[in-house]
């Protein structure tokens, strides 16, 4: 009598034992009999495959991980944390640089590699508003490059050059202009070594305008300081006739410059001055203020003995030795360089022994007590706006 047998086999799994049922069946008379063994499939274990592994990286790339799959089944999966190194190469103007990034998992690794860009030489523009007015140029340069870098500037025709200073912002290029030339065009070159590698124009209107147009990035003050000084530098134009049909605020929404009255100022008396620098073989004519080049304050005398002024006395002004000088008007001592925001500020005038208080206002509010001269009344009303502007903007960032 021989038995029929039959077999189900339940594979095993990585993780779970299989099996295999044998069924032997026989028949005999009517009757039919089974019986059973089972043979038991030990796990498989997983397989994995160290080679064939797949990585994930943080958009980022600041963290990645690094996943293995299973041969005997892809969905079994194994997966790791990596630690990420990067290493930069740094972009210049002219070159691409680059960052590696580096995801290692034991003695498996995967890179990521991001182009940075060549940054160009040009990186962008300020305003010079500490003393004199004026743009800054900033370029993109290496210490190395900058050893042998100038920037040449060429302005109404004349051309200075000038080596560049390190700054946060890049490497930096300076040029100054008087209040009556802010709509003039700035040309700068930059030469690295023997090769042009930028040549561009800008002008003091162009940024100014930028700012007064851009209250999303510049505060509050700073817009009011820009619109002010193109303002002034409009004022200064039309006084000295200078460059009138491009005038620094033509794009200026707002030209208005309101009138001011007296300013409030130290006492000043011609008489007391006089009679304390008689002896000097000096007679005090006037204190002006200097609009055309930078700020300068400005105090003239007649010489009446020349023989006393001979050895003229020593001076000071605003703390500042001061040294005499001479044109057509007379003789003089100035402080020259004064800011927009210290226009303001009451200086101790010193002549040898005697010594008295002044301050520009004393010689706006002169100004403004004349019955002529409409377009100076302006020019120095809207110098003082520029002032009081350019007081706030400092003190608002201090
Ligand atoms: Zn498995």
């Amino acid at each position: 009598m021989t038995a029929t047998v039959t077999s189900e086999t339940t594979a095993a799994t990585c993780t779970v034992a299989g099996s295999t049922v044998y069924t032997a069946t026989v028949t005999f008379g009517e009757e039919t009999y089974t019986d059973t063994k089972t043979v038991t499939i030990a796990a498989l274990g997983h397989n994995w495959d160290y080679d064939n592994g797949t990585w994930s990286w943080a958009d980022d790339y600041s963290a990645a991980t690094g996943t293995i799959y299973c041969r005997n089944d892809a969905s079994h999966t194994r997966t790791y944390t990596a630690t990420v190194t990067s290493v930069t190469t740094p972009a210049t103007a002219e070159n691409d640089g680059l960052i590696v990034y580096t995801a290692t998992v034991g003695s498996y690794s995967d890179t990521k590699t991001v182009i940075l860009p060549a940054l160009g030489w040009r990186m962008g523009h300020s305003l010079s508003l500490e003393g004199d007015i004026g743009v800054n140029f900033y370029y993109n340069l290496t210490d190395a490059e900058a050893e042998n870098a100038t920037v040449t500037f060429t302005f109404n025709g004349e051309t200075t050059t000038q080596s560049l200073e390190k700054t946060d912002d890049g490497y930096r290029a300076t040029f100054l202009v008087a209040a009556k030339e802010m709509a003039e065009r700035i040309t700068a070159v930059l030469t690295v070594g023997d090769e042009v590698k930028d040549t561009h124009a800008y002008r003091v209107r162009t940024y100014a305008m930028y700012i007064v147009n851009h209250p999303e990035e510049f505060s509050e003050e700073l817009q009011t300081l820009a619109a002010a000084m193109l303002n002034y530098g409009a004022r200064a134009q039309v006084y000295f006739n200078y460059d009138v049909s491009n005038l620094a605020n033509a794009d200026l929404a707002d030209q208005t410059i309101a009138d001011i009255s007296t300013l409030s100022a130290p006492a000043f008396s011609a008489t007391s001055l006089n009679n304390a620098v008689a002896s000097y073989g000096i007679e005090y004519i006037g204190t002006t203020l200097v609009l055309e080049s930078n700020t300068i304050l400005r105090v003239y005398f007649n010489v009446t003995n020349a023989t006393a002024f001979a050895n003229p006395p020593s001076a000071t002004i605003g703390g500042q030795a001061a040294t005499w000088g001479s044109n057509a008007d007379g003789v003089y001592i100035e402080l020259a360089d004064i800011a927009a925001q210290d226009i303001g500020n009451t200086v101790t005038i010193t002549i040898g022994s005697y010594s008295y208080q002044y301050s520009a206002y004393n010689y706006i509010n002169l100004v403004l007590g004349l019955d002529d001269e409409a377009l100076l009344k302006e020019t120095v009303t809207a110098l003082y706006h520029y002032n009081q502007a350019a007081a706030a903007y400092f003190n608002s960032v201090a």
